[in-house]
């Protein structure tokens, strides 16, 4: 078979190279980089598999062919540094399993992607000897993910742009705690001026710094998809090992909403990892649920619910999924079903799991587990069938929902992360949204290297 490279998913921009892929983000046709296959893994290597004691060994087995010409010990180095947290499977009654993919630095599995992209542009960085500046901006997890990831790397600075008064205190407290290379830039503008503000900055030559290399880090770049095949196929082999795979294979529910998650679980499943079928959850901002059912695509303003990393109205990965399944709408239906679960329902859910099971989700994780149950309660034949929920979030990320939902806060059981968040100063530079105004700051940035 021949080595995988990274066709655009508008078709007309050359395939690139991972290298590339990684470095431009997006295709130059405007579209999104997908692998050109996806071999599924040798029966013995998947025997090995199911006997790993750590995601390290599936994840050198998942993404060995993908990353050329990163060596095995290089990527090796890599997932050790960045998978450096348990993903564990938690079991609730009637087979509903929870993943928690939140143990990372920044308590959501965008960590799992956004430390994968830090380790092999840091690597990228080292062999060319180039001095990278990071522009992201944030509606709240992303920009934390990824200064944390990058936080102290050699030869990169962040610079994470985020709206002025529209994020969480604990959300600004993640990204302007850091300092050193971390550049934390509160807009004055929505996030949508955040986002212009990136495109215009790094479609200007002009606005460059001379001897500079400029990226992004956005949720659509392919090194942060990739990585998260792990998670889901490490799910799997846990689920299994615990002896409650029994018969068939799982289903697996995944709170969506730029449809990242779902697309990397369905890359896993290609692979030859069992699933059963796929539950899309999303919140009210249901435009795939909406895709599904009717065929047609229409894009919304997206409205905002308890479950706000999920309130997207344009959902970034649709490319990708429409891609994979070659625009084949009656294959899609029958791998995935999608169902948009409401704020009353998510809340309610939340009360539920943790009155009847003394387990505290987080609004994300609740709205996969609301969805699991009604897919199940509309099914009969798996009614009792193990479900995989991809527990997306910590819940003391979200203590106003979950006061909301349960009445109090206190029962939040806060890791040490957060505690010490409290003690640290907030570093950052309020600008309006202009593009010279950004440039005389990157320019005045001494952040060490
Ligand atoms: C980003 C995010 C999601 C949605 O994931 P997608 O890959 O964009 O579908 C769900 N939950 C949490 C907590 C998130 O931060």
């Amino acid at each position: 078979m021949n080595a995988i490279n990274y066709p655009s998913t508008a078709h007309t921009a050359p395939a690139c190279s991972f290298t590339e892929a990684v470095l431009r983000g997006l295709a130059t046709d405007g579209g999104l980089f997908v692998p050109s296959h996806l071999p599924p893994l040798q029966a013995d290597t998947f025997k090995q598999l199911m006997q790993a004691d750590s995601c390290h060994l599936p994840g050198i087995a998942l993404l060995e062919p993908f990353v050329l010409p990163f060596s095995e010990r290089e990527l090796k180095n890599i997932l050790q540094t960045a998978l450096n947290f348990p993903i564990p499977l938690i079991s609730l009654k009637d087979n509903i399993f929870l993943l928690e993919v939140f143990h990372g630095p920044t308590l959501a599995f965008k960590d799992v992607g956004a430390r994968f992209m830090a380790g092999i542009l840091t690597e990228i960085v080292k062999k060319t000897g180039t001095q990278l500046d990071i522009l992201v901006a944030t509606s709240g997890d992303t920009g934390s993910a990824v200064a944390h990831a990058f936080y102290k790397k050699k030869g990169v600075r962040v610079c994470v742009l985020y709206p002025a008064g529209r994020i969480t205190p604990l959300q600004e407290k993640q990204m302007t705690g850091l300092g050193g290379n971390i550049l934390a830039v509160k807009i004055q503008g929505t996030f949508d001026d955040c986002q212009h503000l990136v495109k215009t900055f790094l479609a200007d030559r002009s606005l460059a710094l001379p001897g500079r290399q400029y990226s992004t880090a956005n949720s659509i770049n392919i090194a942060r998809l990739l990585p998260q095949m792990i998670y889901h196929s490490w799910g799997i082999i846990q689920l299994k090992q615990g002896g409650k795979y029994l018969r068939a294979a799982p289903l697996m529910s995944i709170p969506s909403g730029n449809l990242g998650n779902l697309v990397s679980a369905l890359y896993a499943h290609a692979r030859g990892l069992p699933v059963e079928h796929f539950i899309a959850a999303t919140n009210a901002n249901a435009v795939f649920p909406d895709f599904l059912t009717q065929g047609k695509y229409a894009a919304q303003p997206s409205c905002q619910t308890v479950s706000s990393a999920m309130d997207v109205g344009n959902p970034s990965n649709l490319a990708r999924l429409q891609h994979f399944f070659q625009d084949d709408l009656t294959r899609m239906r029958q791998a995935i079903s999608a169902i948009s679960v409401s704020d009353a329902e998510t809340l309610d859910t939340l009360r539920r799991v943790w009155e009847t099971e003394k387990y505290l989700p987080d609004p994300h994780t609740a709205v996969g587990i609301a969805a699991a149950w009604r897919f199940r309660e509309q099914h009969p034949e798996y009614r009792h069938h193990p479900v995989i929920v991809t527990a997306t979030a910590h819940p003391a990320k979200f203590p106003a929902v979950i006061q909301q939902a349960i009445g109090t806060d206190s029962v939040i059981q806060v890791p040490d992360s957060l505690q010490h968040l409290r003690e640290t100063a907030a570093r950052f530079t309020e600008l309006p949204p202009d593009p010279t105004a950004l440039h005389n700051l990157l320019q005045s940035f001494r952040g060490e290297d």
